[in-house]
Parts: structure tokens; C-alpha cells; sequence
């Protein structure tokens, strides 16, 4: 792509740009002109054009973000723009930091890209339109070389041996336009249906409350509308307790009744080789889920429901608050309008990876893809980080605070229009009125008196024999 940038004096650029309106962002590309308009008069020592030029990027942003979501991208151009300007540097430095931390987008290259612009933003020595690397004539052109590649799917870790519990997110060879032009409206179940059960051979299926669900046709089409049921029980809570809005398309839901079959359906549903010990996973391009599910047990759909729902109004939602509530609605029970959260496996999971344990503050600086193990080896942090974050929600929802936390991390993390950043912890520390120390030492308390009560009740949980110190729960429970 080319852009012509206007060469004038600065003062004559000053009378230009205040005589000239200038037309509204309407997309990223118009954004990242912007953004490189205001480099180039960084560059050349022009600081009142650039403080002008900035000003209307802001303007534009503004504009952009009523009608766009923030993604990566987005908070990259305004971070990193935020950085040349002294007042608003520890802003910059903070969404650039978020952005590391949240998006699931980024390759190791392009996260390489951003450390150092980070890195550079928060240098003692920093200087006004200085970069890592000279700007590029476009960052989203360049955003192709740092992006991964395809779709994204996450799938909910599992128990499927004694040995095994992975969670992975795949990469799919799928072109995203193919995935996209699976979306159908609400207002058209049954071609929703027609397609899933073209896609799924030897299924029968159901449409219900804007699911579509396709299972194996010796099930029966009753047991494809009971999943369906069981996955709208899920929609009230959702919306009353977090503001997480049913879809405007429908969720397509390819149902297997065990667990060869989910990954049948991976391949050949969206060319995905799942990890082993996924049990279930969801595409947000084609709004589907895939797993196991039964009309009494769809927790692990429940489970990918929520990453599937939250992405409108929280994109750039963190791994910590996303997997984590995602992962204890799974375990719920579904009331009218609120979620019963209590003791799951999940807990029997980090009961026995206890010395593994993040503290809160560290739970609160992950990444997406640190909840996923680099290898054997690395499955018992894996685990423990994945059942922290589960057993956290729950924590936070018995002191009162999960709302609290949820809204604030969705809306005040950085705020709208991307011009303040209060980190996770500040977040937390100003909802309890206590430090994440004396958080942590809460958490670990409030934790030990549930084991203890629930020891009273309840036989020790078998041990499992493999990389991962935890319980073995069965296939049935791991699906819920
Ligand atoms: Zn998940």
C-alpha cells in the first residue's frame, strides 16, 4: 500500500491541518495514516504538528472505537503513539504491556516487535519518535508477517487417561473467509441446521434458542435438542451476571458422543489435529462449538460457549478471567439467573499441585499462552496455573467481588477510548482495599478451609499415575 504525505513547513502544515476537516478514521488502515503521519513529524523535529497530528488521532480513535471493537492492533498504534508524548508515556507503556499479555494473535516474532517497543517506551532516555525499528510505510501490512497464521480455536484441557491433560490451542489451514461464510443469522435456523448436517455426516440434529446441534444419528435427534437445552440454560446467567450477550448468528454445535469422534470432527470439520486431552474446542469464525456433550452433561460446550459469547464486548479479555470463568462455569450449576459455583475437580487439581501455585499477583500477569504446557515436563505448572485460575473466580465470587473485578478489568483495564491503563493488580487492590500480598495470603487461607471442610465429607481423590500429581476423575466429570 502507498500513502502521499503532504511535504510542507510546519507552520504552514499547523494553518493546513486547522483549515482542513479532517475526514473520520473509518478504518484501521486510516488509523495506522494517521499513526505514521505523526512519526514522520516526530522524526523531523516538527513537535507542534505532531502534538496537532495526535490530537486528531485520538479524535479518529474515538470515532473508530464506537463503531469497531480494540483489537491488537488498535491498542498498538495507540499505545505506541502514546509513548512519544511525555504525559501520556506510562499510558502507552501500560496498553503495549496489556497487549503482550492478552492478545492470542501474535506470533514470537511479533512479539519480539513489541517487547522492544516496550521496551523502548519505558527507557529512561526516551526519546520523541525514536522506535526499535524505523517505523515500516505500514504496520498492518507488517502485521501479516507477525500475525499467526489461520483461525484460532481453544479447547478445554481434559482428563482422557491417567497420564495426559493438555490444553491447546490450534492452528487451522483453514482460510478464514471459508470459516466466516458458515456464519448464518439468527433469523435462519434451519439453514444453519441444513449446513451442519451436510458438514457432519451420519448425524441427526436439532435448532433450539439459536443453537444448531448436530450429534451422531444413533443418539437421536431428542438428544441433539437436549443439548441444546442444556446449553440455553447457560444463556440467563451469562447475561444477568456478566453481560455476556447471546450471539446475533447462530452457534453451530457439532456434538460427539466420545472422544475419537470430536476429533474425527476436527479434521475434518476445520482441519484441526487437536492436542490430545482436548475434549472440546471453539471457532469463533464460524461461531461453533465441537466436543462432547450429553442433554444432562454439556459443561465442556458450556465451557467454549463462553469464549465463543464474551469476545464482542471484552475482546481483549485476560487468560486469567476468561479460562478461569470459563473453566468454573463449566463445573456450575446453571440457576435462573446466576451461576452455583462449588468445589469441582478443579480444586482437587490444585489441592494436589499446591507447591505449584502462582500467587495472585503472578496469576494476574500471565499470558494465553502460558496456560498451555511446552511440553511433558511442563504439564504440572500447566495444571496448577489452569486450576488457579478456575479456583480463583470461585474465590472471588464467594467474597462478593467477582462482578466487581470482571467489570473493572473489562472497562477500566484500559478504559474505552484507550486513554487511561490501571493494571490487574491495581484493579484488585483497590477492589479489596488490600494489597495482592494479603490477597494471596486470603486466597491461601479461605482455600486450606475448604479442604478442610470438605475432607470431613468426602474420601481422599485417587491418584493418577503420570506427570500431573492430581485426581482421575472420569470421563463424565471431565465433561462437565
Ligand atoms: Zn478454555
Amino acid at each position: 500500500m502507498s500513502h502521499i504525505r503532504p511535504r510542507c513547513f510546519q507552520l504552514l502544515c499547523l494553518v493546513l491541518l486547522s483549515l482542513i476537516p479532517h475526514a473520520a478514521a473509518q478504518t484501521i488502515d486510516d488509523l495506522n495514516q494517521r499513526w505514521h503521519d505523526t512519526f514522520v513529524a516526530l522524526k523531523n523535529g516538527q513537535q507542534d504538528t505532531a502534538d496537532a497530528l495526535f490530537k486528531n488521532f485520538n479524535q479518529d480513535l474515538r470515532l473508530y472505537l464506537q463503531k469497531n471493537n480494540a483489537d491488537w492492533r488498535v491498542e498498538f498504534l495507540a499505545g505506541s503513539l502514546e509513548c512519544q508524548f511525555s504525559q501520556w508515556r506510562s499510558t502507552g507503556a501500560g496498553i503495549l504491556r496489556s497487549v503482550l499479555q492478552n492478545n492470542r494473535d501474535l506470533n514470537e516474532k511479533g512479539k519480539a516487535q513489541l517487547s522492544s517497543w516496550l521496551t523502548a517506551c519505558t527507557a529512561e532516555n526516551h526519546a520523541s519518535g525514536s522506535t526499535p525499528d524505523a517505523p515500516t510505510a505500514d504496520i498492518i501490512d507488517v502485521a501479516v508477517h507477525v500475525q499467526t497464521p489461520g483461525i484460532h480455536s481453544f479447547g478445554k484441557a481434559g482428563y482422557l487417561d491417567n497420564s495426559e491433560h493438555i490444553s491447546g490451542a490450534a492452528v487451522s489451514p483453514l482460510p478464514v473467509n471459508e470459516l466466516l461464510a458458515r456464519r448464518v443469522p439468527i433469523s435462519e435456523p434451519q439453514r444453519a441446521l441444513d449446513a451442519a448436517l451436510a458438514r457432519y455426516p451420519g448425524s441427526v440434529g436439532s435448532t433450539i434458542a439459536g443453537f444448531t446441534v448436530a450429534t451422531d444419528k444413533y443418539r437421536g435427534a431428542d438428544s441433539a435438542s437436549g443439548i441444546g437445552r442444556c446449553l440455553q440454560s447457560y444463556l440467563a446467567p451469562l447475561k444477568q451476571e456478566f453481560e455476556i450477550d447471546r450471539s446475533e448468528y447462530v452457534v453451530t454445535v457439532y456434538a460427539a458422543p466420545w472422544i475419537d469422534q470430536v476429533y474425527d470432527n476436527a479434521r475434518k470439520l476445520h482441519g484441526l489435529t487437536l492436542p490430545q486431552g482436548v475434549v472440546a474446542y471453539s471457532v469463533l469464525e464460524d461461531m461453533s462449538l465441537s466436543g462432547l456433550g450429553s442433554p444432562t452433561g454439556c459443561g465442556s460446550l458450556a465451557h467454549e460457549l463462553v469464549h465463543l459469547l464474551i469476545k464482542p464486548k471484552f475482546p481483549m479479555s485476560p487468560a486469567w478471567l476468561e479460562e478461569g470463568l470459563a473453566s468454573e462455569v463449566a463445573v456450575s450449576s446453571a440457576r435462573s439467573d446466576q451461576f452455583e459455583f462449588s468445589w469441582s475437580w478443579r480444586d482437587a487439581m490444585l489441592e494436589q499441585n499446591i507447591a505449584l501455585r502462582p500467587t495472585v499477583a503472578n496469576l494476574l500477569e500471565t499470558s494465553w499462552g502460558d496456560f498451555n504446557a511446552a511440553g511433558r515436563e511442563d504439564l504440572p505448572r500447566a495444571a496448577a496455573l489452569q486450576a488457579m485460575a478456575a479456583v480463583f473466580i470461585r474465590y472471588l465470587d464467594t467474597q462478593g467481588k467477582l462482578k466487581e473485578v470482571y467489570f473493572a478489568a473489562r472497562d477500566q483495564h484500559i478504559t474505552a477510548d484507550l486513554s487511561q491503563y490501571r493494571s490487574y493488580g491495581e484493579i484488585l487492590e483497590k477492589t479489596f482495599v488490600k494489597s495482592a500480598d494479603d490477597i494471596d495470603h486470603d486466597f491461601d487461607a479461605w482455600f486450606k478451609k475448604q479442604q478442610a471442610s470438605r475432607l470431613k465429607d468426602t474420601p481422599a481423590p485417587r491418584k493418577c499415575n503420570g506427570p500431573v500429581q492430581g485426581p482421575c476423575p472420569d470421563l463424565k466429570q471431565t465433561a462437565n
